[in-house]
């Protein structure tokens, strides 16, 4: 194991209140971070426009401290999309995007194949030329870009070294049509800015590692290494997620600490795998 310290962080979207799944994830990045000395961070992933709701951040803040965690605030990324648009330049430069103009039904009737992050980008749009009057997003190339980089590997804490498979997912975008950054560009330069070195994050993110190690090498960025965490499910085996409503119905954290419930006692059952009824750990 390295022995240098960990900076690990919590990256919450406010576009729904956290549940019992987000405070597993944060005391654990919590704890992994303070084991070794290191450094835990918060960043509040703002960018997703009609989505956000800025008050929700400030319900995270208490979320957190009321579990007794301890945090250093980096800045949102509503203020860095300067950095996000120099970084799509710098692809764009290399040859490695393209606009794609595709709504969702046109890549479903294009015959696109399912994947780890839903469906997999049929290449409709690559080498077409598009209208620039028409809103597009742009898209990586995934071939090209790994044509340059070669073969990549990542290291997961928990189920060790993995070989990057960054066209499992396909030609992902990077550029919204609506915003100068998706997800997986945004949190990969946040991660790089932020000098995060052990990424923890749940399960459900592990597939779109393998597009940040590619974006890790085309941008010359320092390699982490991940710490996926299986995710919490409730008694009928589905994931806790925001957009199912696990933030309320009595897994919500803001409920929970509204109705006066201990939060590190919380914090500290979650440490020990002993959750609330009807909770569990997915078994992958
Ligand atoms: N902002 C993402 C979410 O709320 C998490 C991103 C990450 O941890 O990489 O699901
Ligand atoms: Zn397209």
């Amino acid at each position: 194991m390295p022995t240098t310290a960990n900076v690990t962080r919590f990256a919450p979207s406010p576009n729904g209140p956290l549940h019992l799944g987000h405070a597993f994830s944060a005391v654990m990045a919590h704890d992994l971070a303070r084991a070794n000395g290191g450094r835990f961070l918060l960043r509040i992933e703002d960018i997703d426009g009609p989505r956000s709701r800025p008050e929700l951040a400030d319900e995270f803040r208490r979320d957190l401290a009321w579990l007794g965690l301890e945090w250093e605030e980096v800045p949102a990324q509503s203020t860095r999309l300067g950095s996000y648009r120099n970084a799509a330049a710098r692809l764009e430069a290399m040859g490695l995007l393209y606009p794609c103009t595709c709504t969702r039904k046109d890549i479903e009737q294009a015959g696109a194949t399912p994947g780890p992050e839903g469906l997999v980008y049929p290449g409709t749009c690559k080498g077409r030329p598009v209208d620039p009057a028409q809103p597009a997003a742009l898209r990586l190339d995934i071939v090209r870009a790994l044509a340059l980089t070669g073969p990549l590997t990542w290291e997961d804490a928990l189920t060790g070294v993995q070989q990057a498979d960054p066209l499992a997912l396909g030609d992902v975008v990077l550029v919204r049509k609506d915003l100068p950054a998706s997800y997986h560009l945004a949190a990969t330069l946040d991660d790089a800015a932020d000098g995060v070195t052990l990424v923890t994050r749940g399960a459900d993110l592990f597939a779109a590692t393998h597009i940040h190690r590619l974006l890790q090498a085309l941008l010359d960025l320092p390699v982490p290494r991940w710490h996926h965490h299986p995710l919490l499910v409730d008694e009928t085996g589905r994931k806790l997620a925001k957009r199912r409503g696990s933030g309320g119905s009595g897994f919500g954290l803001a409920e929970r600490r509204l109705r006066g419930e201990d939060g590190p006692a919380l914090a500290a059952s979650l440490r020990q795998h002993n959750f609330p009824a009807g909770i569990s750990l997915a078994s992958t």
